[in-house]
């Protein structure tokens, strides 16, 4: 077998890929006939593809790269954890300073009594985690019965058979038979694609009184919690009206109902403070975290909870676990990750400078014939594409549709930007400078324009009826 690197020609790594390597989230047939991009190398807020295309990283990878790429420190943590202790497990009675060090740093920065992490090797894992912490809390605690989750349609926590069940994407739940039993889902916060004729504010309301109606009807004793994204991502970048959150969390004390934050996202900066649960004005009993906690560098996520659960919990033998719950390595990445963002203030300055420079800028977007809202929180952003502003409609074309032009024109233009339906969303490096918030702006609008374009020729630039 011939070494596989870099210098390959793009078609012989295309080629090589379809052959036997199988996408997440991707027809794969029709990816093979297009050819998959082939991306090298990163530094900062770039990407480099095998073509030598220099390409400004809007997402952030997955929504994790918060320090941007190519930091050495990680890289040389990384190395020296593995020279020292590359593997041991947390099952037996047993720990390492890693997992020690970022536990006890994690309790300090998560908000209130939220000092208890199990770790867990992605988003995923750590929400299946919650499924089965949270029912045994309950068990333990004399009720048994208390093992409803309720989650909300376009809710993203994950892709594993508990995590896609907690989330409420149809495109997901057609496949492989989830959701699992005991899992309720509602309508989300959104209020332009759903709002009709109320404001946002009595809007929230309603979708926040949504929960109180479920449990009502589902009894306050099968109830076990509430888990959502402080401002759902891979649904689209929805911030929820004003009015959402606290109404949520006036419900879920009123009725004993645990509130967990999947923060898989917003933690660790995305939002301007730590957590989105800060930024939301929330009290949860639980936070999922992953993503941003090691910027993606290393492949590392946890559940952190309450004194009370964990207290509950410590009094039972709790049989669960992963083979890379605290992975010594990724658990020093995340650390390293950590002492970054807190030495060179990259949440404060989120929060206070580049953060309202990006707002200002993003928010301009909506004077462009196809953008009809552009919401933003911290460095999570969307602008809603439609053919009619003033009605707030769909495009009379599949939903997604002119979503995918944008995103392809976006890509020609040199930008990763993502698209959800006919919403587009970016979620940059937190570290993305003033001025590559005006190239990334830039060229979002060029790509706004070349979209517009080919929709108006294509006759797509139509409302639905
Ligand atoms: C990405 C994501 C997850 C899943 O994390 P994985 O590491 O991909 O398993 C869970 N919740 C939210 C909010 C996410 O964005």
């Amino acid at each position: 077998m011939t070494a596989i690197t870099n210098h390959m020609p793009t078609e012989e790594l295309q080629a090589l890929d379809a052959a036997h390597h199988m996408h997440p989230f991707t027809a794969n047939g029709e990816l093979a006939d297009k050819g998959v991009r082939v991306i090298t190398r990163a530094k900062g807020v770039y990407l480099t593809d095998s073509e030598g295309c220099e390409i400004l990283d809007g997402m952030a990878g997955l929504w994790c790269v918060n320090i941007g790429y190519g930091r050495d420190e990680l890289a040389d943590i990384a190395a020296r954890q593995m020279r020292e202790l590359p593997y041991y497990n947390t099952f037996f009675q047993t720990t390492h300073v890693p997992a020690i060090a970022l536990a006890d740093k994690i309790a300090e920065l998560t908000p209130g009594d939220l000092n208890h992490v199990f770790f867990a090797g992605s988003g995923s894992e750590a929400n299946d985690t919650n499924i089965r912490m949270v029912r045994h809390y309950w068990a333990l605690k004399g009720k048994p019965d208390k093992s409803i989750f309720i989650s909300r349609k376009n809710a993203y926590h994950g892709s594993s058979v508990g995590s896609g069940s907690l989330g409420g994407m149809s495109a997901m739940h057609a496949q492989g038979g989830i959701p699992i039993p005991d899992i309720h889902h509602i309508e989300q916060p959104h209020w332009w694609a759903e709002g009709g004729e109320s404001s946002p504010e009595d809007f929230g309301l309603t979708r926040a009184r949504a929960l109180e109606d479920a449990i009502l009807e589902l009894g306050e004793d099968r109830v076990a919690a509430f888990i959502a994204e402080p401002v759902q991502g891979a649904g689209g970048v929805i911030v929820p009206p004003e009015t959402y959150w606290p109404e949520i969390q006036r419900i879920c004390d009123k009725y004993e109902i645990l509130l967990i934050a999947d923060e898989v996202i917003c933690g660790f900066g995305r939002t301007g403070n730590w957590f989105g649960s800060e930024t939301m004005g929330i009290r949860p009993d639980i936070i999922t975290i992953a993503k941003g906690l090691s910027s993606g560098y290393a492949p590392i996520a946890a559940s952190v909870v309450s004194e009370e659960i964990a207290g509950v919990i410590a009094s039972d033998e709790f049989n669960h676990g992963y083979t890379y719950s605290g992975h010594p390595v990724a658990a020093a990445v995340a650390l390293e990750n950590i002492r970054i963002l807190e030495e060179e203030q990259i949440v404060d300055q989120v929060r206070v400078d580049t953060g309202p420079y990006l707002k200002e800028k993003w928010e301009s977007l909506v004077d462009h014939p196809l953008v009809g809202e552009a919401k933003i929180v911290g460095m999570m952003a969307s602008i809603a594409l439609t053919p009619d502003k003033k009605t707030r409609a769909k495009f009379a074309a599949d939903e997604g549709t002119v979503g995918l032009i944008c995103r392809e024109k976006s890509f020609a233009n040199n930008l990763i930007m993502r698209h959800v339906g006919d919403r587009m969303v970016i979620s940059p490096p937190l570290v993305i400078s003033r001025s590559e918030i005006d190239l990334m702006i830039k060229r979002a609008r060029l790509a706004l324009d070349d979209c517009l374009e080919q929709i108006t020729g294509d006759g797509l630039m139509v409302s639905a009826s």
